[in-house]
């Protein structure tokens, strides 16, 4: 049984989902407290409870404390079954989330899944799906999990109502981890605003003021095709593709703040990206770790990634991973920017 304090570290519902995860992965039960203690309003929320939920149905696991607004969690899980899967969160909460903690126990298993999932696709605080299918879902290929993703529709806060499906390859045999310090050189960069339901003009201005930013032209800066019924929502999407890695780095409109204002806090983030020499951005640091531990753990090997910074939350990460997997890791500082290796330890 691993105990996990939900409270240690930043706090958040990542301790949960990369708890989940781990313990389909080893068959480890575990058992957590204090969940999210360190947000405003502690315990599982529906977002969190539809990841426990997604677990117990994959790996036919027992769960106590499975409600909303527990702060305990008991999860002993069974071996992960492969399948066809449809979850889905019922608000806008990020089915990305969802997506990304059943995702490393369905490597595990032993033929592909189908996932049909439902809920906010472009969330702030979580992955967009642009991201996971840019950034991250290359990244995993090249570690040997296989995998396809597919936009149905967008889904924004507070409507909901995206739809994505996911087709997951079985990988324990071919996990392989690599290093990942250099992002190579620069191949294509371009900006789309997803504004469904919204006035072209706002769309039309976030573009327009990011270009004059970054000195990016016409071609660069796209519209991008909206269904009907889809939002509202309006999502400022920057795409770095360089030779190694793809960063995507996401702004999201709201009331009372100006499309010029959006864009600005936009090229703040692309800025600091390019102001190092690192290979990954913030978020792809902390969600990285995970998948890359695993494939340490499973070849008995050792990998390390430049990133930008290391945030409480990616450190958070690190302490929950080592306490399910046999690895260390450790950071370093390199030319402006911070150097993550992750070391099988017997
Ligand atoms: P809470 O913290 O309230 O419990 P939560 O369950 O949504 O909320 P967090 O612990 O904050 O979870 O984790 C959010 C995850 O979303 C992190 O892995 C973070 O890297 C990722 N994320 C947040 N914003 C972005 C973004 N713009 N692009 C890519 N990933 C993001």
């Amino acid at each position: 049984m691993i105990e996990i304090d939900g409270s240690a570290g930043e706090g958040g519902g990542q301790i949960l989902r990369t708890a989940l995860a781990l313990s389909m992965c080893t068959g480890l039960p575990l058992r957590l407290t204090r969940i999210r203690a360190g947000r405003s309003k502690s315990g599982l929320m529906r977002q969190h409870l539809a990841c426990v939920n997604a677990a117990v149905e994959i790996s036919g696991a027992h769960a106590t404390g499975a409600e909303l607004n527990s702060q305990t969690l008991a999860f002993t899980p069974g071996p992960v079954r492969a399948g066809d899967y449809a979850f889905s969160i019922g608000t806008a909460g990020s089915c990305t989330l969802v997506l990304q903690t059943v995702w490393p126990a369905l490597l595990m298993a032993d033929a592909p899944s189908h996932l049909r999932l439902g809920g906010g696709t472009h969330n702030p605080m979580a992955p967009p799906f642009h991201f996971l299918d840019r950034s991250y879902a290359p990244l995993m290929r090249k570690l040997g999990a296989g995998v396809e993703l597919k936009l149905q529709r967008l889904g924004f806060y507070p409507a909901g109502g995206g739809a994505i499906e996911a087709v997951i390859q079985p990988a324990a045999e071919h996990l392989c981890p690599f290093d990942l310090v250099d992002r190579g050189a620069l191949m294509e960069e371009y900006a789309e605003c997803f504004a469904p339901a919204l006035p072209r003009a706002v769309a039309r201005r976030e573009l327009d003021q990011l270009g004059k930013d970054l000195g990016w032209d016409g071609h660069q800066l796209r519209e991008a095709p909206v269904r009907q019924h889809e939002g509202p929502g309006n999502a400022l999407l920057a795409t770095l593709v360089y030779e190694n890695v793809s960063e995507v780095f996401t702004e999201f409109g709201e009331r009372g703040v100006t499309a010029e204002a959006v864009a600005s806090s936009l090229v703040r983030d692309v800025l600091a990206y390019r102001a190092t020499e690192a290979a990954l951005g913030p978020y792809l640091a902390d969600q990285w770790a995970l998948p890359l531990a695993l494939a340490v753990w499973r070849r008995r090997g050792e990998a390390a990634y430049t990133c930008s910074s290391v945030t409480a939350h990616a450190k958070t990460n690190f302490e929950v991973i080592e306490r399910f997997l046999p690895v260390k890791f450790s950071t370093s500082a390199v030319r402006g920017a911070v150097r993550v290796a992750v070391a099988y330890v017997s």
